[in-house]
């Protein structure tokens, strides 16, 4: 059931089709160096890429801009606490900017962290305080045919192994990420994050949920988790998200808002700590590097988030591209996570290895087929590891309609069909780090 009609409507447009090949030849066969107007449907992200609701731009216009005891603070404070179950919270200008207030205040050198699949900020945030962050997904996580219903799942048994090793005082911290961005959006049980919790309290360690798209989550429970079936998805979201000790929080995700995060606890002494850091990184603890009517905003998005209607609305556009992919033979991982369908460039391009770029490659032919912008997760973004080719279709929250969708499935069909006659591709310049490779490098078609 439709959740949704417009009432501000945005102008797009199809380029023709050799500007789509000029465009990406001047990109240098990069889609992140492309301009937004030469994309016609964008699915390179669903970060901060949504639309606001008519009662959250109504909430903008009533922002308070103090910046100390802000008005639209006390509400994100109310709407944390109602739909979340957390008493205190600290803004933040973005999720990353949770990461590193939190694990500022969590970890020092030396450490180990755990978590069913580090996303590359919290990867990132985790080194910065000189920790080792280890990954404990379930086995299935990196099979794109596994049919299992919790593929986002925390491996205890690899996490008692890493403890095993290094010793319980190693690990002051276990997160887990709800749903599992980076094993492509795949859900978590609340048994595994009862199971996860209890592990973490046995080797006495802060239990942290990094909630960015908690309520997507639940609604997975709701349908696969027995004994959630009957239950809404606010109480499940609360019952999953009441079992850690700290949150951290990008509104650009479930907070359905274009900028904004936040960490919440219930430990009075982590709050300080929290607080203390993030005068110093984000801003007065009243507003942390947000606008006031962004708290606003995201207070309103918040509560929205976990209303059964918009919940559905989200998943069920996500598995309908998903299906409609599978019924056209368009290779995909299944079963589909939450926020975005991945496309098995390994199988839909098996003639290019991949030292060929055959994700890369994929990306730059939906783009020239179709205009439509996606993103590569293989071996160009992550280089020495044995990732499967996968391209991502991230879905803006509320912002497409079926039509987009059926011209996404129309594109990838037709890639499919003239797939033996895309060229791989090779690199011609690429930044310092190659973890951020994927963002700036450059490419070139390989002459065959
Ligand atoms: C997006 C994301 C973050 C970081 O949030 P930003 O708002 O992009 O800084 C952290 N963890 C997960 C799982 C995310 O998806």
């Amino acid at each position: 059931m439709v959740a949704y009609k417009s009432k501000v409507v945005e102008r797009i447009h199809l380029p023709s089709r050799a500007r789509r090949e000029r465009a990406l030849e001047e990109a240098g066969y990069n889609v992140f160096n492309l301009a937004s107007e030469e994309v016609f449907i964008d699915l390179l992200t669903d970060s901060g890429t949504g639309a606001m609701s008519d009662a959250q731009w109504a909430a903008l216009v009533r922002g308070d801009e103090s910046y100390a005891g802000s008005r639209s603070f006390d509400e994100l404070e109310a709407a944390v606490e109602a739909v979340m179950g957390f008493s205190n919270v600290v803004p933040t200008h973005q999720g990353r900017g949770a990461e590193n207030v939190l694990y500022g205040s969590l970890l020092s050198d030396g450490d180990v962290v755990l978590n069913n699949t580090h996303f590359d900020t919290t990867r990132a945030h985790v080194a910065n305080q000189g920790a080792e962050p280890v990954d404990c997904p379930v086995e299935s996580a990196h099979d794109p045919t596994a049919d299992e219903p919790f593929k986002g799942n925390f491996s205890l048994e690899s996490a008692w192994a890493v403890v095993d090793d290094v010793g319980a005082e190693r690990v002051p911290v276990v997160i887990q990420t709800v749903t599992n961005n980076s094993a492509a959006g795949q859900p978590v049980s609340v048994e595994n994050t009862r199971d996860v919790a209890a592990f973490a309290d046995e080797i006495d360690a802060t239990f942290v949920i990094d909630a960015c798209r908690f309520a997507e989550n639940a609604a997975f429970v709701a349908r696969r988790e027995a004994e959630f079936a009957d239950t809404e998805i606010d109480h499940i979201a609360r019952e999953q998200l009441g079992y850690a000790d700290a949150l951290v929080m990008s509104g650009k995700k479930d907070g359905l808002v274009n900028a904004g995060g936040f960490v919440a606890t219930d430990d009075d002494a982590l709050f300080e700590q929290c607080k203390q850091r993030a005068i110093l990184y984000e801003g007065f603890p009243t507003y942390g590097g947000m606008a006031g009517r962004d708290v606003a905003a995201m207070a309103a998005g918040l509560r929205e988030a976990v209303e059964e209607a918009y919940v559905t609305d989200r998943i069920e556009q996500v598995r309908r591209l998903a299906t409609m992919l599978e019924d056209a033979g368009v290779p995909i991982y299944t079963p589909a996570g939450g926020h975005a369908v991945y496309l098995d460039a390994g199988t839909a391009l098996s003639h290019l290895p991949p030292e060929a770029f055959p994700g890369q490659a994929m990306v730059c032919a939906l783009y020239q087929e179709g205009g439509v912008r996606g993103v590569e997760l293989g071996s160009f973004a992550f280089p020495d590891t044995d990732r499967p080719e996968l391209v991502r279709l991230a879905i803006p929250r509320r912002t497409y309609h079926t039509e987009h969708v059926e011209h996404v499935v129309e594109t990838a069909v037709a890639v499919l069909e003239e797939s033996e006659s895309i060229p791989g591709l090779e690199l011609v310049s690429e930044p310092e780090m190659p973890e951020i490779r994927h963002f700036t490098a450059e490419l070139e078609p390989l002459s065959s």
